[in-house]
């Protein structure tokens, strides 16, 4: 099968289309053929080696297609089911092995391409403002990379929560597009202090939470955007990751929380990844959910869908078709 290896960790050069063997079928598993493959920044950390993965190994750790064949003890999907799953990896391919926990079966209504564009960054959309920091109607909520393919997706959940959200972007277009999907203010961190801007908005008080996916370069400026005993949700890296830190600063800052969450521990059990994967993919189906898919590429301009998302120039959801 065509697939796209990482042989050594690096840059984009690194996603290496090849002709490579399906991967054996274990008890647990099934083989599903992959006909759209999500790309995440996750994908990106995995490449460089952020997040350390045993070399050498095929990219991508999102998918929607058909169920092909099962291995002993699947009773969770059957041959020619439609599915979608994430956070397992294999899926710039045309067959990833896929433990069958992990697969979700699609609504009629849901494309392949919807499907594989919703699941990561919908489920993680929905722990962080259902799981992490819930919140409730007059929360004011601080969403980094508002235009970004999970921001896109939090800003919307948090506006189903009755929130009040604050999204930060780097360009006025990615400001329209997320005022366009619920954001009731977007502050252009590129130019404006972010941190003041967001004092202004919320009368000196500071948001309840910050839902921080970029790191390094908002991390401090974040914690100075919360009010007193507000929640810091540090859950992504794409300008770094955040330098060793010391909690005295907590304190000082107004007896703050901070977390590092991952979707894999909220979405750790089936009824767990079930009840998320199915809310995202029926708020899709009915509408209630936009997702945008920036561009779908072939399977083998990986890197150039690695280059853009790196370089800033996407809005929404990358995809690949095997
Ligand atoms: P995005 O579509 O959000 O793309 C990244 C965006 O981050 C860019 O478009 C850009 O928006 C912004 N950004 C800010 N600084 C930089 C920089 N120096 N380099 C590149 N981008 C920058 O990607 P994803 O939705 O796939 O992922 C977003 C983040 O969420 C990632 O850090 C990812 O790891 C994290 N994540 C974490 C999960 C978890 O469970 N912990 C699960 C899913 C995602 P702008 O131009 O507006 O600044």
């Amino acid at each position: 099968m065509k697939a796209i290896v990482v042989r050594q960790y690096g840059g984009p050069e690194q996603l290496e289309p090849a002709e490579i063997d399906i991967p054996t079928l274990g008890p647990g598993e099934a083989v599903v053929e992959v006909r759209a493959a999500g790309v995440n920044y996750i994908d990106i950390y995995h490449r460089t080696g952020l997040y350390p993965a045993d070399l050498p190994f095929v990219a991508g750790m999102e998918g929607a297609g058909v169920v092909t064949a099962i291995g002993p003890g699947v009773a969770d999907v059957a041959v020619g089911d439609r599915v979608a799953w994430a956070m397992t990896r294999g899926s710039y391919a045309q067959y990833a092995i896929v433990p069958a926990w992990r697969l979700v079966r699609l609504p009629e209504e849901i494309s392949f391409d919807l499907a594989a564009a919703a699941m990561l960054q919908g489920m993680t959309a929905h722990y962080l403002t259902h799981s992490t920091y819930p919140l409730q109607p007059g929360d004011t909520a601080l969403v980094h990379a508002a235009a970004g393919g999970t921001g896109l997706l939090v800003v919307q959940m948090a506006k189903m929560r009755g929130a009040r959200v604050i999204g930060t972007t780097s360009t006025p277009e990615k400001a329209a597009l997320a005022r366009q999907h619920g954001c009731d203010e977007v502050i252009l961190y590129t130019e404006q202090d972010f941190a003041a801007e967001v004092k202004r908005l919320t009368g000196g008080r500071g948001v309840e939470v910050v839902y921080d996916s970029v790191g390094a370069a908002t991390f401090d400026k974040s914690l100075d955007s919360l009010r007193v005993r507000g929640m810091m949700v540090s859950f992504g890296n794409a300008s770094g990751p955040v330098p060793p830190f010391s909690p005295l600063v907590l304190s000082q800052k107004g007896s703050l929380f901070l977390t590092r969450p991952t979707l894999a521990h909220y979405a750790a059990t089936r009824e767990e990844m079930l009840a998320r994967g199915r809310d995202v993919l029926d708020w899709v189906a009915s509408g209630r959910l936009k997702v945008q898919i920036h561009r779908i590429y072939p399977l083998a301009e990986a890197a150039q869908a690695h280059r853009d998302l790196e370089g800033r120039k996407t809005t929404g959801k990358l995809l690949l078709r095997p």
